[in-house]
């Protein structure tokens, strides 16, 4: 089978600044692949350069058997890539239903409908405005805006962070509920490593940019001495 996604060798940085270093990795369509590891370690770089938002220095950057290395960001949006950035991306003027629209690239407005199935909360709050949301619905309305341009890999930067526990449930069954019903490929980053271990059957680990750890997620959930090492956490999963 052709991997949805192929890292081959990857270094990228911003400018003279190397982030991440000879990272492979690969995830196939429908998969889930859990990315954890300290701060700083290079787990959104990674996400930026799969996305074309950080600077390819050395390796490739295959989507679904394609070289996208030197695409743009709007050509791998449209190849099929929807990232979600950690720092939330929405227009705080616009309403809702506002925010909602600018995700729909030429999709008929009752793709809307879609995104209100997913998120209830965005339901009753259509015409909320971005700004007075709390940071759980902004990260929904976030989620919700990239899901409906129809993605076939969804990257998601921390999704769970700052937001209550009860939220976070709300978050994880929405991403469970959407892999399983749309068959979107999702890599998360995830400091709640709980989370993203149930979440995925695959972890990578990160280090100073390289990849120290390929595992599967029940394992290395039982393996506290690693998760201790590598992540900073116990494991209690
Ligand atoms: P966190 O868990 O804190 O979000 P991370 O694992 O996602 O961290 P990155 O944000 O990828 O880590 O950062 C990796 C390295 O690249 C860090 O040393 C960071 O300081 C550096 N870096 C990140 N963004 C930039 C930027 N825009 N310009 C220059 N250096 C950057």
């Amino acid at each position: 089978m052709t991997h949805l996604l192929h890292l081959d060798k990857l270094s990228a940085g911003y400018g003279a600044i190397q982030a991440l270093h000879g990272v492979n990795l690969s995830l196939n369509p429908s998969g889930r692949l859990a990315l954890i590891g300290r701060n700083g370690v290079g787990k959104t770089t990674l996400l930026k350069a799969v996305m074309g938002l950080a600077d390819v220095k050395a390796g490739r950057v295959y989507f679904d058997g394609q070289d996208i290395t030197l695409w743009s960001p709007r050509e791998r949006a449209r190849a099929g890539l929807g990232y979600v950035p950690q720092t939330r991306d929405i227009f705080p003027s616009l309403t809702v239903e506002e925010n909602l629209v600018t995700g729909l690239k030429g999709r008929p407005r009752s793709a809307l409908d879609e995104a209100y199935a997913l998120f209830p909360r965005l339901a009753e709050r259509r015409q909320n405005g971005g700004q007075q949301l709390s940071g759980g619905e902004q990260q929904m309305l976030s989620v919700a805006r990239t899901l409906l341009g129809k993605p076939r890999l969804l990257l998601l930067d921390e999704p769970l962070e700052g937001l209550a526990p009860i939220i976070c449930i709300e978050l994880m069954r929405a991403f469970e509920h959407l892999a399983q019903e749309t068959g979107v490929a999702v890599l998360l980053v995830e400091q709640k490593v709980d989370d993203a271990l149930r979440f995925a059957p695959r972890a990578v680990v990160l280090e100073r940019g390289e990849v120290v750890l390929e595992s599967d997620s029940e394992a290395l959930g039982q393996r506290s001495d690693l998760l201790e090492r590598y992540v900073g956490v116990a494991g209690a999963h």
